[in-house]
């Protein structure tokens, strides 16, 4: 493993931490296995460092030849919708759309692995269904995950953010 992807891990690993203590205070925490409506409905189409997307290669390569086809038509789907500008109801093309898992979850983003536990405050991606949650149950006792500070610390270790479309379209070719 490189020392980039080693300080990717390592980065998972202290995201984990957070959202295992936040779990382990709020057991009525919604984000489970199968949950996928993040994934279902992507805010806008996933942005990753250039260590982020390599991850993302290695682990569809290593995929069933049948699954790693199938998102190779979801990604050329997802790039015909960007380019025609129908930017609703978009869905990630690593989905696994039956069982609603992800295909590759040991290598998903840094941003899938914050998306329901940590917060921007200069930022509209979270989860509608936690925000209803947590308002039904008037919780004020979480401690959320800090975004800004991931978002500096995944700058530091793979640089700016690619887009979906610029990634498949001209980086990857
Ligand atoms: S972030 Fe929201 S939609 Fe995604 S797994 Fe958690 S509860 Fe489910
Ligand atoms: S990479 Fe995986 S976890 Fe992230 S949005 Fe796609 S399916 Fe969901």
């Amino acid at each position: 493993m490189t020392d980039t992807q080693e300080d990717l891990r390592q980065l998972g690993d202290r995201i984990e931490a957070r959202v295992q203590a936040i779990r382990a205070e709020h057991d009525w925490w919604p984000c489970r296995r199968g949950c996928d409506h993040c994934c279902r409905n992507l805010a806008r189409p996933l942005e990753l460092t250039i260590a982020e997307w390599s991850r993302v290669d290695e682990a569809v390569a290593a995929l069933p030849a049948t699954i790693s086809s199938e998102i190779q038509i979801n990604i050329r789907a997802l790039l015909n919708q960007i380019e025609g500008a129908l930017t609703t109801s978009m869905i990630c093309p690593y989905l696994n759309q039956q069982d609603g898992c992800c295909y590759i979850y040991a290598a998903r983003p840094i941003a899938c692995r914050t998306y329901g536990f940590f917060v921007a405050r200069d930022h509209d991606q979270y989860c509608t269904l936690i925000e209803t949650e947590v308002a039904s149950r008037g919780d004020r006792s979480i401690t959320w995950g800090n975004a800004e500070v991931v978002r500096h610390d995944l700058n530091q270790i793979g640089g700016t953010l690619i887009p979906f479309d610029v990634y498949y379209n001209h980086v990857k070719r």
